[in-house]
């Protein structure tokens, strides 16, 4: 048996649904008519775009927080996208401190994001390592709980919380094509969906620069990777060192893992804007990459995908709906206007 099935079951997650309930929505399930043309079988997006947060990591970071206890002085967490929201937003529910670390290089519009929701932003250094250093030292000296971005068992279960919601709305589901980066959303959702219905098909899908948990299961062992610019930048970063849950359980839980390009993910968010008036960010429209590009193993039956977030740029997401040219770092994606 895999250990952590000692720190987690299905059950977790249905005690992690009655503790969000409340803070997170439960988010529609919606045919896309176009996509389900092209895949030949029904295709459903689950909307963790509509969360308050405009990001499904509200759902881990309010299970997390609703387990501390009432004295507990507050919260820390050093991320700068959608878990930063998300702890931010869920302490503030709670009434809780929260502390969130970044570096001098985070832009501007992303400390305003998160200073908005009520949170304490701590600028410290011109790296990530050295806000983490300032969140263990609040963890340390003040007493504050740090909140993981995917690495631990409550806020897997607040992610796997989806898994219930989407056996629930179409118990019929075969497939369910979840944006991969640390594993947290997909071990989540694979925990609960494969308790229902033990027989659904979970595929994990990474952008091809440099994708962590795709590596990692390839090698059979934690491997870090470069990370470079890409427009799915909510999937980059590594697995942690110290990686104890998501990589086993993205080995025991997970039928398959696929790498699109950022030409696809381009061509994607087009694709979701344009016949479904869907605004969402890269790493969100990874699961629609893979079905445009002939990706994905053939669908028998119907599929979910999970749209994440929306939390992006708007000048790029603009730039890429006029069909211009995008820079990512040292690499510059070709415009291409959308044609059905
Ligand atoms: C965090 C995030 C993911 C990936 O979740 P993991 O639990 O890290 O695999 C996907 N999409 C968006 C928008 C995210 O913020």
């Amino acid at each position: 048996m895999s250990d952590w099935r000692r720190e987690l079951s299905n059950a977790t997650v249905e005690a992690a649904r009655g503790a969000i309930a409340g803070i997170a929505l439960e988010t529609p399930l919606v045919p896309s008519s176009y996509l389900s043309a092209h895949a030949g079988t029904e295709i459903l997006l689950k909307l963790e775009l509509a969360q308050p947060i405009g990001a499904f990591k509200i759902r881990g970071a309010a299970n997390a927080i609703a387990a501390l206890p009432d004295d507990c002085p507050g919260v820390t967490c050093c991320s700068t996208g959608n878990h930063g929201r998300g702890v931010a937003y869920a302490a503030k529910a709670r009434g809780m401190r929260a502390a969130v670390c970044m570096s001098e290089l985070v832009p501007q519009a992303k400390v305003d994001g998160i200073r908005a929701l009520g949170a304490e932003v701590r600028i410290i250094g011109r790296s990530q390592d050295e806000a983490a250093e300032e969140s263990r030292r609040l963890v340390e000296q003040e007493g504050l709980a740090e909140i993981p971005p995917f690495d631990d068992p409550l806020v897997i279960a607040g992610q796997g919380t989806i898994g219930l919601e989407l056996m629930e709305a179409r118990p019929g589901l075969e497939t369910l094509l979840i944006p991969l980066s640390g594993g947290g959303l997909a071990a989540g959702i694979a925990l609960a969906a494969k308790a229902v219905k033990p027989a659904v098909r979970v595929i994990g899908i990474s952008m091809d620069r440099g994708a962590a948990m795709y590596e990692s299961l390839a090698a059979g062992r934690n491997v870090s990777v470069e990370e470079v610019p890409s427009l799915a930048d909510s999937l980059g970063g590594g697995l942690g060192a110290e990686n104890r849950l998501t990589l086993d359980m993205c080995r025991d839980l997970l039928d398959d893992a696929i790498l699109v390009t950022e030409e696809e993910i381009y061509r994607a968010m087009q694709t979701l804007y344009y016949e479904d008036r869907i605004v969402c960010e890269g790493g969100s429209a990874v699961g629609a990459a893979a079905l445009i590009a002939g990706k994905l193993p053939r669908l028998a039956g119907p599929a979910a995908m999970i749209v994440t977030g929306r939390n992006l740029d708007m000048s790029v997401h603009h730039d890429i709906m006029a069909g211009r040219s995008v820079r990512l770092g040292d690499l510059t994606l070709e415009g291409r206007p959308y044609h059905a």
